[in-house]
């Protein structure tokens, strides 16, 4: 996976991402994910994964997010997401963030969900649900993603040592 952070930010002030460290830290977790995402999502091919650009903006935005992060998809063909970052609702560590938006990047990648469906709904796997009428913690997109983040989150060395 590429990683950029060089997109137009949501918050346009931000400096965030312009820490060096941070920017390691991110690039270093999500090199470990992307080892081990095959692995949980069966079907999913590491040379896709290896073609896919991640945009990293500041969302933190507390009018308009609601969320502690969110990805979106910045081209259909899935070639290139973006991963909206904002962390005024908590105090997640950024890497288990990332480990969940990793966890809907390879939704899209290996098809379990569809989200050019419009009418303010989504397929997951074949089946329509809209938007609107189900929560978001009740949505099997979510519950999948918040299952399998922590099978990533783990994988990083400085976790597993607290966990050990
Ligand atoms: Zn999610």
């Amino acid at each position: 996976m590429k990683i950029e952070f060089d997109l137009g930010k949501i918050n346009p002030d931000s400096k965030k991402f312009d820490d060096q460290l941070l920017r390691e830290d991110i690039k270093n977790a999500i090199g470990i994910y992307a080892t081990k995402l095959p692995e949980i999502y069966r079907g999913l091919d590491s040379d896709v994964l290896d073609n896919v650009t991640i945009h990293i903006v500041d969302a933190s935005n507390p009018d308009d997010y609601r969320q502690e992060a969110f990805t979106k998809k910045r081209k259909l063909d899935n070639s290139e997401f973006i991963i909206a970052i904002s962390q005024f609702n908590g105090p997640t560590d950024i890497r288990e963030l990332l480990a969940h938006e990793l966890c809907h990047i390879a939704q899209f990648l290996t098809g379990m969900i569809d989200d050019s469906v419009g009418n303010d709904s989504v397929i997951w796997e074949g089946e329509r649900f809209v938007l609107s009428s189900i929560p978001h913690q009740k949505r099997p997109w979510e519950k999948d993603a918040i299952k399998n983040q922590l099978k990533l989150y783990g994988t990083l060395p400085d976790i597993n040592r607290f966990q050990k």
